[in-house]
């Protein structure tokens, strides 16, 4: 259901204003801009790891709805979280939003987030969806599951990660590097669910079972299985959304040679993560950027959020896109997720223990 169709998408008062304001200049990789406005009451300034695609439609509309003019600046994921420290408290950014519960924990753990303690935030995140103490809200969820080559794999044979550590996989798993985030959260739910030791002889058989050495990102996997060099990936449901729906030929072939297989649906449930939002600790328009963290989870901006990037709402009760749909519901992992960010370091340690390059 696409609640946002008559969303100004081409007209955006965003751009509109960043340009007439503002000299875009390039610094360390990072789209910036030189005077980014603070102070006044009625802006809200975001620093955002998400492509400006998949997030300014709905800025625009908070806008028209609350004349809250909203300045965004989006970048890489790290070198945006490097700049919020570097610029400590005279940071013009209000919120920071990004990808990956391990990232949200290490901008909590460096200092640039603040607490926010909010009724509607707290009811519309599931508390295993948020940070504990409010430094971070979940505002979509992505899941890490199993995909298998149709031609080449029985579903049957499939069960949970854990069983991809078996013999009869050898020479048959893509996954991409364990210097990726999504990796490492991967291992650091099973760290929080069972214990350093366990992980370790899993992690070990597992990679033993690698088709070759880790190379490229999540679409890179499914490819290399469509193409023969293995008969498992695994990736983020976005990236296979994407691939499908996408003008890319070969990437739309590819992705048709899979399909997704739900792991661990007889235990904990598939791993899943978060993009997540969170207020800067330099802040200065504190109560418009709440604000704009509620509307983020309201109803009709989850469904909107969810379905433009093939992820799940965080908010129960909201429906799934029909791309969604189709690939069936699943049981999802409920770890809280500060745990992820809790075990991060234990999952590079074991990752790297067991030779995953
Ligand atoms: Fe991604």
């Amino acid at each position: 259901m696409l609640l946002f169709t008559t969303l100004p998408s081409k007209r955006s008062s965003v751009r509109v204003s960043m340009l007439k304001r503002w000299t875009a200049v390039v610094c360390s990789g990072v789209i910036g801009f030189s005077a980014m406005a603070v102070g006044h009451a009625a802006e809200v300034n975001i620093y955002s790891a998400r492509k400006e695609n998949l997030i300014k439609p709905l800025l625009d509309k908070f806008t028209e709805e609350t004349r809250v003019e909203v300045n965004l600046v989006t970048g890489k994921a790290d070198a945006l979280l490097h700049r919020l420290k570097s610029e400590g408290k005279n940071s013009p950014a209000d919120l920071f939003i990004t990808v990956d519960a391990g990232r949200l924990h290490r901008a909590k753990a460096s200092g640039v987030l603040q607490r926010v303690s909010s009724k509607a935030l707290n009811q519309a995140v599931p508390a295993h969806l948020r940070d504990q103490e409010g430094f971070w809200y979940g505002l979509s969820v992505r899941a890490r599951p199993i995909f298998y080559v149709k031609d080449r794999v029985d579903p049957a044979q499939l069960s949970s990660y854990e069983a991809l550590a078996e013999k009869q996989w050898r020479g048959r798993i893509c996954i991409r590097s364990s210097s990726n985030i999504y990796n490492q959260s991967l291992i650091a739910s099973m760290l929080a669910h069972q214990g350093e030791k366990q992980v370790l002889g899993w992690t070990g058989e597992f990679v033993s079972n690698f088709a070759q050495p880790p190379v490229g990102g999540d679409r890179d996997q499914i490819k290399a299985a469509a193409a023969g060099v293995c008969d498992i990936a695994i990736a983020n449901t976005y990236y296979f959304g994407q691939m499908l729906s996408g003008r890319d030929q070969a990437q739309k072939e590819a992705a048709e040679k899979v399909s997704i297989f739900w792991p661990n649906q007889s235990g904990r449930g598939a791993h899943v993560n978060v993009s997540g939002i969170g207020l800067t600790a330099a802040a200065q328009n504190r109560e418009a950027a709440i604000k704009l963290m509620e509307f983020l989870v309201s109803e009709e901006a989850q469904a909107w959020y969810g379905e433009v990037n093939f992820e799940y709402p965080v908010r129960k009760g909201v429906a799934i896109s029909p791309a969604l749909q189709q690939w069936g519901t699943f049981k999802a992992d409920t770890l809280n997720l500060t745990e992820l960010g809790e075990f991060n370091q234990d999952a590079v340690k074991v990752m790297d223990k067991a030779g995953w390059r």
